[in-house]
């Protein structure tokens, strides 16, 4: 369609990778406006977990506006967000233990980080955060600070400040915990990083190339943190509401967060939806401080219920996802043995996995052959260089064979390509063409 070539801006971005016309879509399945059949192995880049117009919360969705249910209702105390809390406080937290407080911020995930550090800061009196090295925590000005990629950074026009960096798990090798390093500049008052508010981290790093924290890093962090009076924060945006196998990333890790991030599955249909959740004593916000329009997307509270009700109210689901998990990643442990010359590993937890693929041009070259075999997959990394399997969770056990089988076909010909003929690379089309 030349409309948008015509007028949609420059700063499109999944649409060059995947250059159709999208117009239909269910659970794992969509199709362009020739009818043309798409396997869903990005699924919005994990908002939609419980998949495309999920039909278990279709009719509730569309009972609530027949009935003229509210639709936008700013903070305002409705039915819909009464239900939600009821049902999240029942079926998430009650069962896990967890006490806390639920902020309701902006829909997207940048606000609810943008919310986050506010708090932290707030409380704490510090202006300083540790983040980590290829974190993701969305790209408003303050969230952007906490993010590394200098792509999205660079972006900014204003100097990013108010963090410091520190090396993720696994960042300087295998065998050095970094958490150590952590530690060590903050007892040193000549460390020049002193007394920082909180620390900021993501689990499973999703946009920075599917880098998995161990559990033993996240208790190491977490003590540290506590040693030395810093708030965790987990951004649990991607790798939360079950991706990794349980609904919060971190319940393998056996952590507390002080305060942590919601947002893309969470809505469960797709739909905007943020929150914050902090510990009782840090709900310190004076009515009105961290505001927004949008705070109320009442649609998003009826499906997000639903997505609860159906999925969370006992194990089966959980236990589903941590079985296809085991699935995936022994088939991509026979992958790289056959394919990469070696050099390809696997990464990742439960549902949320990955090829490293080392270099960001076989990556892409990967993804693009997955597309013309009928896959919908994307690359993230500092270089793009990791395939990210990314499928939404109730895919059906031989559509996720099929998505498999096919990442696996378009590795193979892509590997067997490069071998045989290094000099001509006329096998793949150049560019994805934009239209
Ligand atoms: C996607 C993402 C964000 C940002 O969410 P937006 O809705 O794009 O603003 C923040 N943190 C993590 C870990 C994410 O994956």
């Amino acid at each position: 369609m030349k409309i948008f070539d015509e007028i949609e801006s420059e700063v499109q971005s999944y649409a060059r990778s995947f250059p159709r016309v999208f117009n239909r879509a269910k659970g794992e399945l969509m199709w362009d406006e020739d009818g043309n059949q798409y396997l869903d192995f990005l699924a919005g880049a994990g908002t939609l977990n419980y998949g495309h117009n999920n039909p278990l919360f279709k009719d509730t969705l569309i009972d609530y506006i027949q009935n003229d249910g509210i639709t936008h209702g700013l903070d305002m105390h409705t039915k819909a967000k009464g239900e939600f809390l009821q049902t999240f406080n029942d079926k998430i937290l009650k069962p896990r233990n967890m006490d806390y407080m639920v902020q309701f911020t902006g829909p997207t995930g940048t606000n609810a980080v943008e919310a986050a550090m506010k708090l932290a800061r707030n409380i704490t009196g510090q202006h300083n955060i540790v983040t980590f090295t290829n974190g993701f925590h969305g790209v408003s000005l303050g969230a952007l600070a906490a993010t590394g990629n200098s792509h999205h950074r660079n972006a900014a026009g204003v100097s990013l400040n108010g963090v410091h960096r520190m090396p993720y798990d696994g960042y300087l090798g295998e065998n050095i915990n970094t958490t150590e390093y952590l530690d060590k500049v903050l007892s040193d008052s000549s460390s020049g990083i002193n007394s920082p508010a909180a620390v900021i981290v993501e689990t499973v790093q999703g946009e920075g190339g599917i880098n998995v924290a161990t559990i033993k890093w996240l208790q190491d962090l977490q003590r540290t943190c506590k040693k030395h009076g810093l708030l965790l924060i987990i951004d649990d945006i991607q790798a939360g509401c079950g991706r990794t196998g349980d609904y919060f990333s971190f319940e393998e890790a056996g952590i507390e967060p002080d305060i942590i991030t919601l947002s893309k599955s969470l809505g469960g249909y797709g739909l905007p939806f943020a929150l914050v959740l902090m510990k009782p004593e840090l709900d310190q916000w004076k009515p009105g401080e961290h505001n927004g329009t949008f705070r109320g997307n009442n649609l998003a509270f009826v499906t997000a219920k639903a997505a609860i009700d159906h999925y969370w109210s006992d194990k089966k689901f959980s236990d589903d996802i941590k079985r296809k998990g085991r699935y995936v990643s022994e088939r991509l442990e026979n992958i790289v043995s056959q394919y990469g010359n070696g050099n390809f590993t696997t990464k990742g937890r439960g549902m949320f996995q990955g090829i490293n693929c080392v270099s960001g041009d076989i990556a892409a070259k990967i993804t693009r052959n997955a597309f013309k075999k009928g896959l919908i997959i994307e690359t993230s990394g500092a270089d793009d260089h990791v395939v990210k399997l990314l499928c939404p969770l109730i895919i059906s056990d031989d559509n996720l064979k099929k998505g498999v089988d096919i990442v696996e076909s378009a590795i193979k010909e892509v590997c067997e390509a490069e071998t045989k003929i290094p000099e001509e690379e006329t096998y793949f089309e150049t560019e994805p063409s934009k239209n």
